[in-house]
């Protein structure tokens, strides 16, 4: 699995690029969150489960 961002969602908070523990971290932000390193993922759901605006699934 990975994560997908609803760029629609997404309000650009930066929450889920802190809390990715991943190395690189899966995230980059732009004009929203972007999925920068997928293969990164470890599944963990901590960016589900910050996201505020429940944007992110894993799939
Ligand atoms: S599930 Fe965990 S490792 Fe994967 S992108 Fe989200 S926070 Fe990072
Ligand atoms: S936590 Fe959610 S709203 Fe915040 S930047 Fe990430 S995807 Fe966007």
């Amino acid at each position: 699995m990975r994560p997908y961002v609803d760029e629609d969602l997404c309000i650009t908070c930066g929450m889920c690029e802190a809390e990715c523990p991943a190395d690189p971290n899966v995230f980059e932000m732009e004009d929203v969150a972007v999925v920068a390193n997928p293969d990164a993922c470890i599944e963990c759901e901590a960016c589900v489960e910050v996201c505020p605006t429940d944007a992110i699934e894993l799939k």
